[in-house]
């Protein structure tokens, strides 16, 4: 068997349905293949299951790249209220919460119903199932792909002469992700930006990751921070070791052997506390001096942990500089991650298609002509709060018209 269109785009996640349609609605034929049973898995997943489809701001500063001005025109191209409006057409019903992160009333569902009835509506085709066994390009700079029915073994060639690869990262490996965008990136020539699993809980070994499970299921509203960035945000201890948004932020800028530093009260200046309790009430302990600024039983594990030493001496026999470090293991309390836990929970991957080779305007391969690179294949990475949905629908959209235009 053997078909022949305009745009073959692979993969049916949020930035292969978007880009698909938007390039239909120029007339041209559109296919969209993808090897999973099912389109859009990781939307249906996402913002556990109501999908933070969009940030009310989206601005370059919310995406990590090796080439930070990479994402500047596809962005000024496509914003929050582009997509906002085509939610508003579809009258699915949404709600703000902080820092301008919109999410579905309902159910994530709604967004993906929504891009595939656009898909249906522009006359989209979506082939699922589809393993493709190989691409090459043609002398006229178009493609033929050679493709295999995962479910009955039929194998079809398809023609087309734009291509666009969006297969995702290596997050979730159980939603459909896989290597295979890097794999053609490759075959054309580009490089890869070494990919690491982000957005992503930290892990620890040792005492500290006892520490941390014994607190399992604490919340905090805490600073955290690296050399490179600081967020506040509430962190949360778990059984494997520290998440919440106040983590997932920070492993976006974190490699494996950095320390990360975490203000446990940032209300609070705790030196200027305990030297002035020292001063009122010099019988104090520090436990006591710090009763209500943290958790009763954080602060015990803490104790037995940071100032074991010191922890029944009275402040009036502690020098002023032994105050000074307790509150600093409390203000700015660092801490080394053995590492993250994975691509298994991560909810993106870090690096990918080196941004160098492809084109801001058009998300077209500089080295290979009429291939064209959307969403988290690339390395184009966003922080948590619909920022990566911001990419896959701005990144998606700059194809689109590039190809629809031609
Ligand atoms: P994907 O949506 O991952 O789509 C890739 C598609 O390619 C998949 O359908 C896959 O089956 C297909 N594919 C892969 N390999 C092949 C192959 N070899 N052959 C054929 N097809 C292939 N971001 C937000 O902005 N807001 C959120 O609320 C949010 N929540 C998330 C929750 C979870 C649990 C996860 C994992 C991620 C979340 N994200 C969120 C991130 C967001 O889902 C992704 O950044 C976004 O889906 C990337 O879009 P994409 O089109 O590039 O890739």
């Amino acid at each position: 068997m053997s078909h022949t269109v305009d745009t073959i785009i692979i993969g049916a996640g949020a930035s292969g349905l978007f880009c698909a349609f938007n390039v239909a609605s120029f007339g041209k034929s559109v296919l969209v293949l993808d090897h999973a049973n099912k389109a859009g898995k990781k939307i249906l997943m996402s913002g556990g299951g109501r999908c933070n489809f969009i940030n009310r701001q989206v601005e370059p500063r919310h995406f990590i790249s090796q080439n930070p001005h990479f994402v500047k025109s596809a962005l000024s191209k496509y914003g929050s209220d582009d997509f906002i409006a085509l939610v508003n057409q579809h009258h699915i019903a949404y709600h703000e919460r902080e820092h301008g992160q919109l999410f579905c009333d309902d159910s994530a569902k709604d967004i993906l119903d929504m891009l595939l009835k656009q898909c249906q509506d522009f006359g989209v085709g979506i082939h699922l199932h589809t393993v493709i066994d190989s691409i090459r390009a043609t002398d006229d700079n178009g493609f033929v792909l050679s493709t295999t029915h995962k479910k009955d073994g039929t194998t079809t060639t398809y023609q087309c002469q734009h291509l666009v690869i969006a297969t995702g990262g290596l997050s979730i490996p159980t939603l459909g992700s896989s290597g295979f965008g890097y794999q053609v990136a490759m075959q054309f020539g580009h490089t890869i930006v070494p990919t690491e699993a982000a957005l992503v809980p930290f892990t620890f070994t040792d005492a500290t990751g006892d520490l941390i499970k014994s607190q399992a299921g604490l919340s905090l509203d805490v600073i955290a921070s690296n050399d490179k960035i600081s967020f506040t945000l509430p962190l949360l201890f778990t059984h494997r070791g520290l998440s919440g948004p106040a983590m997932l932020q920070l492993s976006n800028y974190w490699h494996l052997g950095e320390s990360i530093t975490i203000n446990l009260a940032p209300q609070t200046d705790i030196a200027e506390l305990l030297l002035s309790a020292k001063k009122s009430h010099p019988k104090q302990l520090v436990r006591t001096a710090l009763a209500g600024i943290l958790p009763k039983k954080l602060l015990t594990a803490l104790e037995n942990h940071l100032w074991q030493a010191h922890k029944d001496t009275e402040l009036a026999n502690l020098k002023d500089d032994t105050l000074r470090q307790i509150a600093t293991t409390l203000n700015a309390w660092t801490l080394k991650p053995s590492g993250t836990e994975g691509y298994r929970v991560a909810e993106v991957t870090r690096g990918g298609v080196d941004t160098h080779d492809v084109s801001g305007k058009t998300m077209g391969s500089r080295l290979q002509p009429n291939l064209y690179f959307i969403g988290e294949v690339l390395d184009v990475t966003g922080w948590l709060g619909g920022y990566n949905f911001a990419w896959a629908w701005a990144s998606g959209y700059a194809c689109a018209e590039s190809i629809g235009m031609k």
